[in-house]
């Protein structure tokens, strides 16, 4: 059998190593992980009691529709219902679309050092991904993308702020942008918004205001990070009503399952669970600009709940020494950068402990 090369070549996405796998690989018996951008201080006990809730019925099919959080969530952004699709993921949202709008020999574009994932969901679909350059300080460039742009591109990824930089792009920039690619009608932006409630800029501006005044905008959001429930696989998309209409047509028709629905429903009422993740979030981002200031190190000021460090040497030796050492953080090889690590913010001790190993091992 001859697959295509396509898929032959894909290289596939590189997870943090688990805890588990880290502790037995190295005998130790406490791993600190600070690798996959999760939430540091644990599952909201109001998600525990509605799975709990929800386990007497797990011999039924979860509802196709996702009905309550579809109510929901329309009610929190004021959008239409008709607008929202849910995926196991946000991952699964971006698989579907990319099947969706791009043909084999169509391309997506995006930038270099984006989120990984849509280069991977593309090659898988048979879709080749243009990346653009980013400027000096690591962030998004928006002009360069808009001149790159071919009548191949069906779609442009934006994450913001990105994931692994933890860089933004402002209102200003997007204003310049959409006043260029906004409601072409052969083009569609999706601005992936994973670590949106993170954001402390105050010249950011969130893909909704766009969604609003932009016919050819998606937006892409999870439940991953700041709500706390990565292990439970669950995203949603904003899309044109007609664009969220074929969404449903392809996707299967129980990709969220019932525990996760129960749980995202949970979580949005969860307010001090929220608070107490941003600020968590907030004061170890302090904390590490502070003792990489005095190190003189420089970093990425990040808008996410993870921080991209330049430690001008092999970054993957570092990293090896960090997890002989029982802490997991993220060499970023994988998108070009050999001498950066991300670390995602854990809890202030945790933070202490990764930073006193990270000292000794440079
Ligand atoms: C973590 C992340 C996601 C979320 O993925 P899920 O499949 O919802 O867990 C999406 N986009 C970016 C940029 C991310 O970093």
């Amino acid at each position: 059998m001859k697959f295509s090369k396509e898929i032959e070549s894909l290289v596939p996405y590189k997870t943090g190593k688990p805890i588990s796998e880290t502790k037995r690989e190295y005998g130790l018996s406490q791993v600190y992980k600070l690798a996959s951008n999760e939430n540091p201080i644990g599952v909201s006990p109001k998600v525990i009691d509605a799975i709990q809730a929800a386990l007497s019925s797990l011999h039924r099919y979860p509802d196709p529709t996702c009905y309550e959080l579809t109510q929901k969530i329309s009610k929190i952004l004021q959008v239409k219902p008709e607008t929202l699709v849910f995926g196991n993921g946000s991952n699964e949202c971006i698989d579907l679309l990319i099947r969706l709008f791009c043909e084999p020999g169509d391309k997506i574009i995006t930038s270099q050092a984006a989120f990984i994932a849509y280069k991977i969901c593309a090659q898988a679909a048979r879709v080749e991904t243009t990346e653009v350059e980013m400027n000096e300080d690591f962030k998004i460039d928006l002009n360069g993308l808009v001149q790159k742009l071919s009548s191949k591109h069906k779609l442009i990824f934006l994450p913001n702020p990105n994931n692994p930089t933890g860089t933004y792009v402002n209102q200003a920039e997007l204003d310049l942008f959409f006043e260029q690619v906004g409601d072409r009608e052969d083009l569609y932006v999706v601005i992936d918004e994973a670590y949106n409630e993170f954001v402390r800029a105050t010249d950011y501006q969130d893909g909704l205001h766009y969604f609003k005044k932009y016919k050819n905008v998606i937006l892409s959001r999870t439940f991953s990070k700041v709500f706390g429930i990565a292990g439970l696989r669950l995203g949603y998309m904003v899309l044109p009503e007609e664009i969220a209409n074929l969404m449903h047509r392809i996707r299967n028709p129980f990709n969220v399952n019932s525990l996760s629905q129960a749980a995202g429903l949970a979580i949005l009422d969860d307010k001090e669970y929220l608070k107490k993740s941003q600020e968590v979030i907030w004061q170890g981002l302090d904390y590490f600009y502070e003792k990489f200031d005095r190190m003189g190190l420089k970093y990425y000021p990040s808008q996410a709940n993870f921080l991209l460090v330049d430690l001008a040497r092999d970054a993957k030796q570092v990293s090896d020494e960090l997890l002989k050492r029982g802490v997991i953080v993220r060499p970023v090889a994988n998108y070009g950068l050999m001498q950066h690590l991300r670390i995602s913010l854990g809890l202030p001790e945790e933070n202490e402990i990764a930073m006193k190993h990270l000292q000794e091992v440079l």
